[in-house]
């Protein structure tokens, strides 16, 4: 018997089915058809978004010289029958020599929006308001672009050559719930004491058993523990597939069950207005190399439409009562939509701090353990992120692409004022609008204020963050060249003031490195893993590590003594890859992924350094010995003595050590 109810999004289905969206009549007041009318200046309060001295210069030039002019593309939001062509709010003029038309054209930014889906409309109204001269691909281009903006993942495109990419190789497939479970809880092993802002979960069908013994077991030690669970499907989202259940054996794992996990249910959130909401909080990972992370100052606050309750039998199945989700509550009647800020079923989230600081909350503490989680929850992606990227994007292919990508991070906030992780979504949406039904069967798209108050600064200050600033001032110059003539010369002293100017950001700080790199470097240690890792991979192109490979690492690192001889190694290799490729037809011919010699690293950690304490010790030990080790090799022509080595690491190892970092930037080892 089931005693957890599904409280998928049937219910919302059948409102959907009902509606024929072919024959809907759908009004957009702005995107896909007309122009959006004025921006920057006449939305959000006064002053909340400044004119660029280009927008100004581009104000004047539209309204002094269109008619003398070629009109390359203004602000119209028309679709345009070429394949190129370029958004700006200027006018441009026609170059009387050629070759120097070309060569002008060719450094504006290029944009390739032909994978953002409906991200291109965010895209065209940011660099709108930035005043940047830029033209936007809509269909692709042969040649390198300067920005790749895809509405998926990095292999939307794939004639991606050079320029920034919007998405991280393999990032998409690292937050899905089953594996960023996976990879916190690898953090956690490490660091007990500092990863435990994500509620107890476990992955099924795979963990089922644990999890119901982990059950029996706390019951036993406490017959008073009646806890609710929450299942959610590994590659669910919008609130697909969830359910709530109070007794264990309601998860049916018969037949082929979807990969989902089962967390511990936050049964005391904490509430405003009686009802329960949760923080859309976003994120910028600016670059891996250097690490660079940015979060951004206003967020999203997702309100449930029905007061909550306790979680009892009666209402485990109030989708209203238990989920945030606005994909889910819009079809709520008691769904507020409405164009302020602080009011109704979506907000900002500082309008909502703001609501909790006047309750007396320590918001700034409250906003620095959200920092923190951010940051742990990065280095938890790190190395697997790292191997990836290192795969696509090889470091010694200095101008191949680099990338950047946003964050949506989901913060529950406990009634003990803890925020907790609840996911981390790859893509979080970036629309503008909100659809609602107006009357049956007619949809209506309609701006969201609370959404442009939101995301336009994130994507505005993203855009800021990721151009090169050279290659900002060459669009430029080659804007300004172009039309030089109608420029009045004090508008062009200002460009070139500009291309001084300081980076000023309105939603972004920084928190890597500026604020937490000191405090936090320590959880990047299993990245070293990871770059080890990458040494012995061999083949190329492979994010699997051969038998070869792994002995080879094992006889380089010298980590075989006493009964650790490369016959158990062997026999080590053969049995991890076999339990981590149970599910895969090929089994062990696979090959070790890095989850799986990183369960190889610990298990010879703890061989190897019986005497360190905690395993955390164990494994820098073994992290510094293999770095040691492996330098001896002709691999590591660079060789320095690390200071505050351990005596008995000195001892039993050569005496000197690369300073090898993540990620290699010498030669392989084969
Ligand atoms: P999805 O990706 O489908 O949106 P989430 O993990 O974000 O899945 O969960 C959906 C909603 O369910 C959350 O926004 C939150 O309101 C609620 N929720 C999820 N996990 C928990 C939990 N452990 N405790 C309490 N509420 C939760």
């Amino acid at each position: 018997m089931c005693a957890g109810v599904t409280i998928n999004r049937l219910d919302r289905a059948g409102r959907c089915t009902s509606l024929d969206r072919a024959t809907s009549s759908k009004r957009r007041r702005y995107g896909g058809g007309q122009s959006p009318g004025p921006t920057t200046t006449s939305r959000g309060p006064p002053g909340r978004y400044r004119k660029t001295s280009h927008r100004i210069w581009a104000e004047e030039r539209l309204s002094s010289s269109l008619p003398n002019t070629t009109e390359f593309s203004l602000c119209s939001r028309e679709p345009l029958p070429d394949t190129c062509h370029l958004v700006s709010r200027l006018t441009l003029d026609p170059c009387p020599n050629k070759d120097k038309k070309k060569r002008s054209r060719g450094r504006l930014i290029s944009v390739d929006t032909s994978k953002a889906k409906s991200n291109a409309e965010i895209l065209r109204k940011c660099f709108d308001d930035l005043g940047w001269p830029w033209r936007e691909y809509r269909t692709g281009r042969r040649i390198g672009c300067d920005l790749y903006w895809n509405a998926l993942s990095f292999n939307d495109n794939e004639t991606v050559l050079s320029g920034q990419v919007n998405k991280f190789p393999g990032l998409i497939g690292l937050v899905k719930k089953s594996q960023l479970t996976k990879l916190l809880y690898q953090m956690k092993q490490l660091f007990p004491t500092e990863f435990s802002f994500f509620p107890t979960s476990w992955i099924i069908p795979d963990e089922y058993h644990k999890f119901y013994q982990d059950v029996m077991k706390a019951n036993d030690e406490n017959p008073n523990y009646k806890p609710t669970f929450i299942v959610k499907p590994s590659e669910g989202s919008q609130g697909d597939g969830i359910y709530l259940i109070t007794d264990p054996k309601s998860v049916s794992i018969q037949g082929n069950i979807r990969q989902s996990i089962i967390q511990e249910y936050i049964t005391r959130p904490l509430l405003l207005e009686k009802t329960k909401f949760d923080l859309r909080v976003y994120v910028l990972l600016a670059s891996l190399n250097p690490l660079r992370i940015y979060i951004s100052q206003e967020g999203m606050a997702r309100f449930c439409t029905l007061h909550y309750e306790e979680p009892t039998n009666q209402n485990l199945n109030q989708v209203y009562m238990h989920l945030t989700n606005y994909s889910l509550n819009k079809h709520s009647i008691n769904f507020v939509h409405t164009d302020n800020l602080d009011g109704g079923s979506k907000r900002t989230m500082k309008s909502v701090l703001r609501t909790l600081d006047e309750k007396g909350v320590n918001t700034d503490q409250l906003w620095c353990k959200i920092e923190a989680i951010v940051v742990k929850t990065i280095t938890s992606l790190l190395p697997d992120l790292n191997v990836c990227y290192e795969l696509e994007i090889p470091a010694k292919r200095p101008a191949g692409p680099s990338c950047f990508q946003i964050l949506g991070f989901d913060i529950l906030i406990t009634e003990d004022l803890e925020p907790m992780l609840l996911e981390v979504n790859a893509n979080p949406s970036l629309r503008l609008d909100y659809e609602y039904e107006a009357s049956p069967g007619v949809v209506e798209s309609v701006p969201s204020p609370v959404d442009e108050e939101i995301k336009i600064p994130l994507v505005t200050d993203t855009l800021k963050i990721i151009m090169p600033a050279n290659r900002l001032s060459s669009a430029r110059k080659a804007l300004v060249s172009r039309s030089c003539e109608h420029i009045p010369s004090s508008r062009r002293v200002l460009a070139k003031e500009e291309d001084q100017e300081e980076l000023v950001l309105d939603c972004l700080e920084e928190i890597w490195p500026k604020k937490y790199s000191e405090k936090y470097e320590h959880l990047r240690l299993i990245e070293k893993v990871a770059g080890i890792f990458h040494l012995f991979l061999g083949v190329r192109e492979s994010q699997h590590m051969g038998a070869t490979g792994f002995r080879n690492f094992c006889r380089r690192a010298k980590v075989c003594i006493g009964s650790l001889t490369m016959a158990s190694v062997d026999i080590m290799y053969i049995d991890i890859v076999r339990r981590w490729n149970l599910e895969t037809p090929a089994g062990t011919a696979c090959g070790m992924c890095f989850g799986a010699f990183l369960e190889a690293f610990f298990i010879l950690a703890r061989r190897r350094f019986r005497s360190e304490e905690t395993l955390v010790c164990k494994v820098k030990s073994l992290v510094d010995f293999c770095e040691l080790n492996i330098s001896e090799g002709p691999l590591w022509p660079s060789h320095k003595p690390k200071k505050g080595l351990s005596k008995r690491l000195k001892q039993s190892v050569v005496k000197e050590e690369n300073l090898y970092r993540w990620p290699c930037t010498q030669n392989d080892n084969n």
